[in-house]
Order: structure tokens, then sequence, then C-alpha cells
């Protein structure tokens, strides 16, 4: 009877164990800036495409408009940009009186301005354990935490990031999170079909092997879940379509604007917003120009006081330029966001997630909301929806083993009571 009882008691826990999320999970989340959508079938990229058979992968990733810094915060908060703030590389705040590049790292006060809280801190304030290494933003304070540990040397070898990874998550980390930019500069200075950008994916590609392999050799895979996603594509610009705001409005009548991709911010002197506004809306058949009021509910892309009264927005592949001509560069992205050559993709492996399956598209402002779910976090407030990502997760098999297990249930208390006599 003795054998019976430990065997009834082992069911019992094993349930238990299924019902509480299985095993503790963790996670590993590689952001490779300016992963075009179509970039892995470009090139032979072995690694990947097992990554994919064996877990998920996402076709086409849709990131938050607008996708420079601003769409790498979404990613790890759920939030549209006019909700964390960030609302765009190179900003201006009418309270600070002043302009920064996002990556002004040693003020909080640019990082500050919403109600951001990104994975690393949701964790950090639940009792997990974070990293970010050369993530935007991870060197900052988020409501005055930061990681638990953090580099910043985004040019880095990609193979140097992942070793420190490796190293954190034998270390007991439960949430690393990983950005290398070497995509997106080679995108911007030779192209998206460039050998360059070839090169480059072949180099994530032998990367992401040796991260599988390195998880498989620690006896991590249990515990592990890998994401790597993009936060926008590429797309071909040209010295021949340049939209030059000098040429419309005298920017001497502005306090300020940002001109430098496909979006244009202005904030006009007192009395010059009706006239501007007028000047700049029929300039140019490429460029729309809205008062920030009226910008469209898709773009969600008003509600923030760094957003200025007056935005321009270009049609692709024009770019809007304060004062010049000459682009400086192959290809640009910041478009609007459906644009299939803006959008990236997802691969995802690890127990959380189902194998062999694919989806075509998802949003990139659910991912916090997933990152949350493998976690075991209660998220923050935030726009992303679970229920909008969560099919490629294995939960709901979980949620089949559980019903099981709920029939064994009686059966079980009735051994367990005959073997106590
Ligand atoms: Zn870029």
């Amino acid at each position: 009877m003795e054998v019976l009882r430990v065997l009834c008691l082992s069911v019992l826990f094993l349930e238990l164990g299924a019902a509480s999320g299985n095993l503790e999970q963790r996670l590993i989340f590689i952001l490779l800036d300016g992963l075009r959508y179509d970039y892995i079938d470009s090139v032979y990229t072995p690694n990947m495409d097992e990554m994919a058979a064996q877990g998920v992968k996402v076709d086409y990733l849709t990131n938050v408009f607008p996708t420079f810094i601003p769409s790498k915060i979404s990613l790890v908060t759920g939030l549209y940009p006019e909700s964390h703030g960030l609302v765009h590389n190179h900003m201006y705040d009418s309270v600070h009186n002043s302009y920064a590049m996002t990556a002004n790292k040693n003020d909080s006060y640019w990082w500050n301005s919403g109600i951001a809280e990104p994975i690393w801190v949701t964790a950090r304030k639940q009792k997990k354990t974070s990293g970010s290494i050369d993530y935007i933003g991870g060197f900052a304070e988020f409501g005055g935490v930061r990681p638990n540990k953090f580099t910043d040397n985004p040019i880095a070898e990609l193979r140097s990031k992942i070793d420190t990874a490796i190293n954190w998550l034998r270390g007991g980390m439960d949430v690393v999170v990983v950005e290398w930019t070497y995509l997106d500069v080679v995108g911007h200075m030779f192209g998206p079909l460039s050998t360059q950008v070839g090169d480059g994916i072949k180099k994530c590609d032998e990367n992401i092997g040796y991260l599988r392999q390195k998880i498989r050799e620690f006896g991590l895979e249990d515990q592990v879940n890998i994401i790597i996603a993009g936060d926008h594509g590429m797309t071909e610009v040209s010295n021949n379509n340049v939209i030059n705001l000098s040429d419309i409005i005298d920017l001497d009548n502005t306090i300020a604007y940002i001109a430098e991709s496909p979006i244009a911010m202005i904030l006009p002197k007192d009395g010059f917003l009706e006239t501007m506004y007028i000047q700049l809306k029929n300039a140019h058949p490429n460029m729309t120009v809205y008062k920030k009021e009226d910008i469209p509910e898709y773009y969600h892309y008003r509600d923030h006081y760094r957003i200025l009264p007056i935005v321009a927005i270009a049609d692709l592949p024009w770019i809007i330029l304060a004062n010049g001509t000459d682009v400086g560069q192959m290809a640009d992205h910041g478009f609007n966001n459906e644009e299939i050559s803006m959008k990236s993709m997802m691969l995802a492996e690890g127990p959380a997630f189902r194998s062999n399956f694919s989806v075509e598209s998802l949003n990139a402002i659910d991912m916090y909301e997933l990152m949350c779910k493998i976690l075991h976090l209660k998220p923050a407030p935030n726009n992303g929806s679970l229920a909008n990502i969560q099919e490629i997760l294995v939960e709901p098999s979980s949620a089949t083993a559980c019903g099981i297990y709920t029939l064994l249930y009686p059966i079980l208390f009735i051994l367990l009571s005959l073997t106590k006599n």
C-alpha cells in the first residue's frame, strides 16, 4: 500500500507543478535592429531555419509607428510611443525646453515622461532578475529601477553579447534582453539588398546556432526560451526623393522642428500655427500634413506633449529634411508601419512555445504581454493583448493535461484515503 500512496502523491505533485506553470521559465530576447521580414530568405540560414522548424516563425512582425527607437521601447513595454514618451530618435521637450537624442543616457528625465515599464523592470519589481546587453534604454532608470546587470556597447560583436547572455543565464538570471544594431547600420549604408546585409544575416545565423548549441550544452533547454525579432524593415531612399521644409516654410518662425526622416514635427512660434499648417498642407503630393490632434488613430501617435503640433509624414520612399537635399544614406525606415518593406519577422523556441508552428502576422505591441506570460509576471498597464499573440504558446496543450489530471483527482483522493488505513 505504501507504494501506491507514494505513487498517488507523486501524481498530485506533478499536477500541482503543471497548474503553476511547470518548470521555472526564463527568457532571452534578442532584438536584431533592422531585420527586414525577408532577410532570412535572401541567404542560407540553416540555424534560423532549424529554429523555425523546431519552434515558431512569424512571417511578418508589425512594429509600432514610428519604427525608430520608439518601436524598440514599445517592444519591451507594450506601450505606444504616445504612452511611453520616447516619440522619436531626436525629440524636443517643451517642458524641459530642450532637445535630446533618445540616447541622452545619463538623464533619466527623458525615459520617464510616460508610464513606461520595460520587461526588465517588471521582472525586478516581482523579485526576478533581469539583464540588458546593449538594449536601448537598458542603461537608464525607469521609475528609479535599472536591470540587475547591464552593458552599453551597441557595436560589440554579436558573439560576445551572446557569451555574456549565456553567462548570465547560467548564473540563474530570469530574463536577458540583447540588442544588435549591425544589420540596421549596414542596411542604412549599403541598402537592404546589399552583400553587407547578406553577410550580416549569415553572422546572425551562425550566432543563433551558437546560442542554441550553448543552451543545450549547459542543459538550459527545458527552462530558457529564445525570442528573436526585429524592430523594423528597410527601404531604399535617394536624393531624388527629398522634401525640403525650408523651401516651404520659414524655419525662423518655429520654436523647434525635427526633420531627418520620413516624419517631420514642427512647433511654430505663437501666431504662426495656422499659416504654417496651410503652407505645408498642400505643399507636396507625397507628404501628408496633420495638426497633431487630427493624426489618424491607427498611428497611435498624438497624445504626448513631445509630439509637436504639426506632424508631416512622407510617402515611401520620400524623406523630409529641414534644409538640404542629401539624404546621406542608401536606405531608411520610419514610414507607415503597414508598408510591407517596414515589416520585420520573429522566431521563437523553447518550452513555452509550440513546435513547427508558423503564423503569418503578429503585432509587436503584444510582445510585452507575451514575455510577462512566459515569465509568470503580472504585466504593468500596457496597450498589448495576450489574446492576440498566445496562439504561439503551448498553453492550450497544458490546459488539456490539467483537464485530464482534474478528472483523476477524485480517484486519487479515494486511493489516498484508503492507503491511510
Ligand atoms: Zn535605422
